[in-house]
C-alpha cells in the first residue's frame, strides 16, 4: 500500500468512528433530522469518499449509516482482515470504534452524554497501573523502579490464571509482598463473555488472555492477536483453527480463575507482548536491555559495546495521532519503534520534522540491525 494513502485512511477511520460515536450519542431517543449527529454524519461520508476506493459521496444517511454498519475491511479493502463494523447492530459504538477513538485526539470529553460503561471501566483499569507506579515512586509501596518492572512484566506474562491462590504465590516471589497484594487486588472473575456452557475458558494461544466466544467463533479481540489469525470457527462439537493450532480449553470454577481487566490487558498486556519480544531478541545479540527504566519514562534502554539508546515501541493505528502524542525525552534522543507491520507509517513520521526535535524512527526489524552492527 502506498503510503500516504495509508495515513489518509488512518484518518478517514478515525473520523468515521468520531462520527458513529456522536450519532449514537446524539441518539437518545429520535434522531432529529438535522441535529447534530447527522452533522457528523454527512462529514464521515465525505472522508470515506477521499479516503476509500468509493467512486461516488454517499449521499443519504441511510447510505453513509450503511457504511458505518459494515465490516472495515469491506469499506478499506487493505484491511481486509477487519470484519468488525464501528456500529453494531443496535447503532451503538463497537469496542472496534471505541479503540479507534482512544487513539485520536478529537476524543469526546469526560461529560459528553455519549461516553459508554465500557470506555469509563477501560480508563478506570489505566488508572490503577499508573496509581501503582505513582505509589512506587512517592515510596508508599517498596521496591521502586525494580518493582515497578517486575509488577509490569508479570501482567503481561499473567493475563489470566485458572488458579489464583498459586499467582499469589508467583506473584510474591516476584516482587515486594505489598507490591504483590495490590497485583492480585486488580485480577477480576472471568467475564460471561468469554465462558462457554459449560464453564470452559479459551485462553488466546498469543497473548493469554481468555477469547472471546461466540456463536460460530471464538477469537481473541486483540488487534494483533487478530491480525496473526487467532480465531477458531466453532462447529457442533468441534473448533476448527485458522493460522494457529486449537487453544486449551481451561474448565474454570468460580473463585480459582481470574484474568486481568480489559483496559490493562488492551492497554499494558497488547503492547507489553511487542515490547518483550523486542528485549528478547536484542537480548540474544546480546545487548543489555532494561525495560520500562526510570519507572516507566520510556520503554527500553538497550546498551551495547558503549552506545545507549531509548526507546519507545508504538504500534498506533493512526500515524497521525501517534507524531502527535510524542513528547520528548530530556537531553537524549528517543527512538520511536514501530513494528515491521507498520513499515509505511516511518515516511509520514520522519516527515513531520520531529527528529529536529530529538527523535528518531524505525521499524523492530531496522532496530535490531542497528544494535546488532553497532561494533
Ligand atoms: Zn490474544
Amino acid at each position: 500500500m502506498e503510503s500516504g494513502n495509508g495515513t489518509r485512511q488512518a484518518e478517514a477511520l478515525g473520523m468515521m468512528a468520531l462520527a458513529a460515536w456522536q450519532w449514537a450519542g446524539g441518539r437518545e431517543g429520535v434522531p432529529e433530522q438535522g441535529g447534530e449527529g447527522v452533522a457528523w454524519l454527512r462529514d464521515a461520508g465525505g472522508y470515506v469518499f477521499a479516503a476509500s476506493g468509493y467512486r461516488q459521496r454517499p449521499e443519504s444517511l441511510q447510505e453513509v449509516l450503511a457504511i458505518l454498519r459494515a465490516p472495515i475491511g469491506e469499506i478499506f479493502p487493505a484491511r481486509v482482515q477487519e470484519d468488525e463494523p464501528l456500529l453494531d447492530r443496535q447503532d451503538r459504538p463497537t469496542i472496534r470504534c471505541e479503540e479507534i477513538l482512544g487513539e485520536s485526539r478529537a476524543f469526546p470529553p469526560h461529560n459528553s452524554p455519549g461516553r459508554s460503561l465500557q470506555l469509563l471501566l477501560l480508563e478506570q483499569a489505566q488508572q490503577r497501573v499508573a496509581e501503582v507506579r505513582s505509589w512506587l515512586k512517592e515510596g508508599r509501596l517498596p521496591g521502586g523502579s525494580w518493582a515497578y518492572t517486575a509488577f509490569r512484566r508479570f501482567l503481561i506474562e499473567h493475563p489470566f490464571t485458572s488458579d489464583l491462590t498459586q499467582l499469589r504465590v508467583e506473584a510474591g516471589q516476584a516482587m515486594p509482598a505489598e507490591v504483590a497484594g495490590v497485583l492480585v487486588d486488580l485480577y477480576e472473575e472471568v467475564p460471561n463473555w468469554a465462558r462457554d456452557e459449560a464453564g470452559h475458558v479459551y485462553p488466546c494461544p498469543r497473548c493469554q488472555w481468555p477469547m472471546a466466544i461466540q456463536e460460530d467463533r471464538i477469537a481473541c479481540r486483540g488487534p494483533v492477536c487478530w491480525r496473526q489469525g487467532v480465531r477458531f470457527d466453532r462447529t457442533a462439537d468441534d473448533l476448527v483453527p485458522h493460522d494457529w493450532p486449537l487453544p486449551e480449553e481451561v474448565q474454570v470454577w468460580p473463585g480459582g480463575s481470574a484474568c486481568v481487566p480489559y483496559g490493562i490487558w488492551r492497554y499494558t498486556v497488547q503492547p507489553g507482548l511487542g515490547e518483550l519480544q523486542l528485549a528478547r531478541d536484542l537480548q540474544a545479540i546480546p545487548a543489555e536491555v532494561q525495560l520500562w527504566p526510570e519507572l516507566d519514562a520510556y520503554d527500553l534502554r538497550v546498551s551495547r559495546n558503549g552506545r545507549d539508546w531509548f526507546v519507545d515501541v508504538k504500534d498506533w493505528e493512526n500515524p497521525v495521532s501517534l507524531g502527535q502524542s510524542l513528547v520528548p525525552l530530556s537531553g537524549k534522543e528517543l527512538t520511536i519503534v514501530v513494528p515491521d507491520y507498520r513499515r509505511e507509517q516511518l515516511d509520514y513520521l520522519r516527515g513531520r520534522g520531529d527528529e529536529k526535535r530529538g527523535f528518531a524512527f524505525t521499524t523492530a526489524g531496522e532496530f535490531f540491525w542497528q544494535v546488532r552492527n553497532h561494533e
